[in-house]
């Protein structure tokens, strides 16, 4: 019997099964009555058990049908960290600290675009930028369009990784971000930002792809951490 009998602890171990082989995908998981034996509890803690597994994607839900071990999507698990994580993001400070990020992981994916991005690669971006033109002075519309362009670099590597965090923390983010004051203005030189990216990456120019990327985000950074410090001073 289980030393400690929660739901938690019956998601942890059964995870534990999966992790280590000892459940593959697709099959199925132990009966309710024998994780009830195994776990010393009822079937309501075992249900409440399955039900976290579930929300971890590591278990299916079919109804009716004894529940089979599903592969988790890494998009999926960081959906649920970018939900905890608005809370790091939701000032200026967290916002700063968000740029700085992207800037890191952004200016390493624009080297390797100039490197290796196909033309249909480089014809989503230029997609993307044709939409942000579209949408100069519609918020949403921008904002998506400028995520869109942002993804369309992020999935150059071909990396899951890239993708997840980009959709985590960049696209979710973004979407939430202040409205600036000169929405007009600020949008044109956003997106002429973007059209010098990929002017970079067609010329092949690492160091002007790096640039340009840079300016575009550290704009936007610096917008953050100025807001930061005026209202640091301001309360003190
Ligand atoms: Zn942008």
């Amino acid at each position: 019997m289980a030393t400690d009998s929660t739901a938690s602890n019956i998601a942890n171990e059964l995870a534990g099964d999966i992790h280590s082989g000892l459940l593959r995908p697709g099959d199925m998981f132990p009966s309710e009555r024998s994780l009830c034996g195994r776990f010393g509890v009822g079937r309501s803690i075992v249900r409440d058990g399955m039900t976290i597994l579930h929300g971890m994607g590591l278990a299916d839900h079919a109804k009716g049908m004894r529940p089979r071990v599903a592969v988790p999507k890494l998009s999926r698990v960081m959906l649920g960290a970018s939900d905890a994580a608005q809370y790091f993001f939701k000032d200026n400070e967290g916002r700063a600290h968000l740029q700085q990020a992207r800037l890191f992981l952004e200016t390493s994916m624009v080297q390797y675009a100039v490197q290796n991005a196909s033309n249909a690669q480089i014809a989503k971006m230029v997609g993307a930028v044709e939409e942000c033109d579209t949408n100069l002075d519609n918020i949403a519309g921008f904002r998506n369009a400028d995520v869109k362009f942002h993804r369309a670099l992020a999935e150059v590597p071909g990396n899951p990784i890239f993708v997840a965090l980009h959709e985590t923390f960049v696209d979710r983010l973004m979407k939430r971000a202040p409205i600036e004051d000169n929405l007009l203005a600020h949008n044109q030189i956003s997106n002429e930002g973007h059209k010098e990216i990929i002017s970079a990456i067609l010329a092949k120019d690492s160091g002007a792809a790096v640039r340009s990327l840079t300016e575009h985000l550290v704009r936007n950074y610096e917008t953050f951490l100025h807001r930061s410090l005026i209202n640091k001073i301001l309360k003190t």
